[in-house]
């Protein structure tokens, strides 16, 4: 058997081995490192792969959120209500950009934002809401859209960990996420569904005139050559990530179907067992693509479990470890720990088991058997 990892990018990269680095070679004779051919193609097939009218490619994941809130034109004051259950960068540029990080609580059975905590969270000084995909699963996008319509707020999708799922809507129409709120963003960082061999990530809209403003502001603010209307920064995504790009945007469905047999092939195995329980899919079965497989464990020693796993050799995870309210650099008075009740609960309680497109049965019933024989 081979050895069971957390993501196998080695594995994968046999596969596209050849076209990469041929991709790479021209690359590097044409000497085109940044703004090449390479980056204008990734950028025109992901718009069609998404459906979206622009696509802006830039450095990381982190820069395409903070660049989106600059282009809405969020200003210090503003409140912006995130979950208070997914990875720091979502609350990390909220608080860079002197706006005020609102965090609510999420839904137990689909990890993300919960609408009635929002629908509570909002006051005269909302402006954004910024629901994240969270371990892949869309989250509740209806709901989140007719509040965002009712109170006038814009909302920016962290689809870091969600590329590829599709979102069918209460009115039959069925879009890929990072298209559907006002502004989308996601990360290309190699562990992601859609990964390069470095950092980056890109920037989503149908909207012209803000998709004019954030090419800008990546590029320095210029709009003209040497002429700087707005403060920008610089954040490109490199000729050299975007041959990995395209090349792995090709195969990108495949890689979800086959992360979705994983989890189907976990969740068979795993399910009836009392101390359990599987991830739940909502929607239809392409909302979910399985960024991460995780579990809840109930009255369980889940940090034995952890321990257990490693010591045979099976690497796992858990996301995450505490709540956001709960970190030092975004502690705040404000918080009341009632208003947490779901995300307090489920940092104990969850583990992600190893998810990527190279797993195979033999592995998969390795993993399962090994949790199970932990939890008798
Ligand atoms: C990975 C990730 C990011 C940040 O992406 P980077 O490319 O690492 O900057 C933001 N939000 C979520 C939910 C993520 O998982």
């Amino acid at each position: 058997m081979r050895k069971i990892q957390m993501v196998d990018l080695q594995s994968q990269y046999t596969f596209i081995r050849s076209q990469v680095e041929a991709g790479m070679n021209e690359v590097l004779s044409t000497a085109q490192f940044i703004n090449g051919p390479a980056v204008k193609s990734f950028q025109s097939n992901l718009e069609s792969y998404l459906g979206v009218k622009h696509v802006i490619p830039c450095a990381n994941g982190t820069d395409a959120l903070q660049v989106a809130m600059m282009g809405l034109g969020l200003e210090p004051g503003d409140e912006v209500i995130t979950a208070d259950f997914t990875f720091a960068a979502t609350v990390e540029v909220i608080a860079l950009l002197g706006l005020t990080p609102v965090l609510v609580d999420v839904d137990p059975n689909s990890f993300n934002i919960d609408p009635n905590a929002i629908v509570r969270a909002i006051t005269p000084k909302t402006k954004a809401i910024v629901p994240v995909h969270l371990f892949g699963q869309v989250a509740d996008m209806d709901a989140i859209m007719a509040i965002a319509e009712k109170h006038n707020l814009y909302v920016i999708e962290d689809n870091a960990q969600g590329i590829g799922a599709t979102h069918t809507g209460s009115n039959g129409n069925t879009t890929k996420t990072g298209g559907i709120g006002h502004v989308g963003s996601t990360s290309f960082f190699p562990s992601k569904n859609l990964g390069c061999y470095g950092d980056g990530g890109a920037i989503f809209t149908n909207d012209d005139d803000l998709a004019h403003t954030l090419r800008g502001i990546v590029n320095h603010g210029m709009y003209e050559r040497y002429h700087h209307d707005v403060v920008g920064v610089n954040s490109r995504l490199d000729s050299l990530q975007a041959v990995v790009l395209n090349e792995k945007l090709k195969l990108l469905d495949y890689y979800n179907e086959r992360r979705k047999w994983a989890a189907i092939r976990y969740s068979h195995l795993l399910s009836g067992h009392d101390n359990i329980i599987t991830p739940k899919v909502i929607g239809n079965c392409d909302s979910h693509v399985f960024h991460q497989y995780t579990l809840r464990l109930i009255d369980s020693d889940r940090d034995g479990l952890v321990q257990h796993l490693q010591n045979q050799g099976i690497p796992c995870g858990v996301y995450y470890p505490i709540p956001l309210h709960a970190q030092k650099a975004y502690q705040s008075g404000k918080y009341d720990q009632e208003n947490f009740a779901v995300t307090n609960q489920l940092v104990k309680e969850v583990i992600s088991l190893p998810m990527h497109s190279e797993l195979d049965e033999e592995q998969i019933e390795t993993v399962c058997q090994a949790v199970l024989d932990f939890l008798g």
